[in-house]
């Protein structure tokens, strides 16, 4: 039994690491609106076909030492950084939801945030595509969950969890570019909050946008002073919403123990 779970882990594992070198074609591709199916994958800089063997995840990148077979250009530390992650995160899911249906949902989820988070911090932006179609997916287990729980409660929660959680940052954004006349939150903010409601329904979503705040703000000035930015500096939103609603999806049940008592 010991080792049957061992293995079980194992292989989540690896499944984990394969969907994030698929997450790191979407990171690259999705920004520069290419397509994340075709061509396969190819050297950013010397343009050269990635062997199927040079494309196994973390394996592949430690074998070449970080560097492309034909040009030696340096693969960015990034990619083996994903793999693991989500391999990582899979393998929590699992722990937490087990192997069933819940686990694609949620495993989704995590994939959505790693994946939006990387792009966020890069190009300051995050895909409508991604956003739209967790909302949707979001949605789509709220259903789900309704016919198993054979009540309305879950849908009528993801629902409410995104018009208050979009509705909310909109607020936030709203005044911010009203009294400070800039723009200190993107409409990107303000759909990914639609989607993680969707999830997590209205009490998760607010604590995404507080924890999130507090985090973002935190970590913010001290990067701000540790880099000596500009006070202006834009610090992309999306990764700390993205890591407070994933906070949420594994820890949501104690936080609203803490919050609302017994
Ligand atoms: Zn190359």
């Amino acid at each position: 039994m010991e080792i049957y779970e061992t293995v079980k882990i194992l292989a989540i594992f690896i499944l984990g690491i394969s969907v994030g070198s698929f997450l790191n074609v979407v990171i690259y591709r999705m920004p520069r609106d290419m397509s994340v199916v075709y061509p396969p994958s190819t050297c950013p800089n010397c343009k050269n076909r990635i062997k199927w063997y040079d494309n196994i995840p973390i394996i592949s990148y430690l074998l070449l030492k970080g560097k492309c077979r034909f040009c030696e250009t340096k693969i960015g530390l990034k990619y083996p950084i994903v793999e693991f992650l989500t391999g990582v995160m899979a393998v929590a899911t699992y722990l937490k939801f087990g192997f069933d249906l819940e686990f694609l949902f949620y495993f989704y989820f995590v994939c959505s945030m790693i994946a939006l988070s990387f792009i966020d911090l890069e190009f300051k932006i995050i895909p409508d595509q991604i956003n739209f179609a967790g909302l949707f997916v979001g949605l789509i287990f709220a259903v789900v969950k309704a016919i198993k729980s054979t009540s309305f409660e879950p849908v009528i929660d993801s629902v409410i969890g995104s018009l208050v959680g979009a509705g909310f940052l909109f607020g936030v954004a709203y005044l911010y570019l009203k009294y400070r006349g800039i723009e200190g939150l993107g409409m990107g903010d303000v759909k990914l909050l639609a989607f993680i409601g969707a999830y997590t329904g209205w009490f998760g979503a607010l604590f995404t946008i507080f924890f999130g705040s507090l985090v973002g703000a935190i970590l913010g000035v001290a990067f701000i002073k540790l880099s000596k930015k500009d006070f202006h500096y834009e610090i992309p939103f999306g990764p700390f919403l993205a890591l407070a609603g994933t906070l949420y999806i594994f820890f949501g049940e104690f936080v609203k123990q803490i919050y609302f008592g017994g």
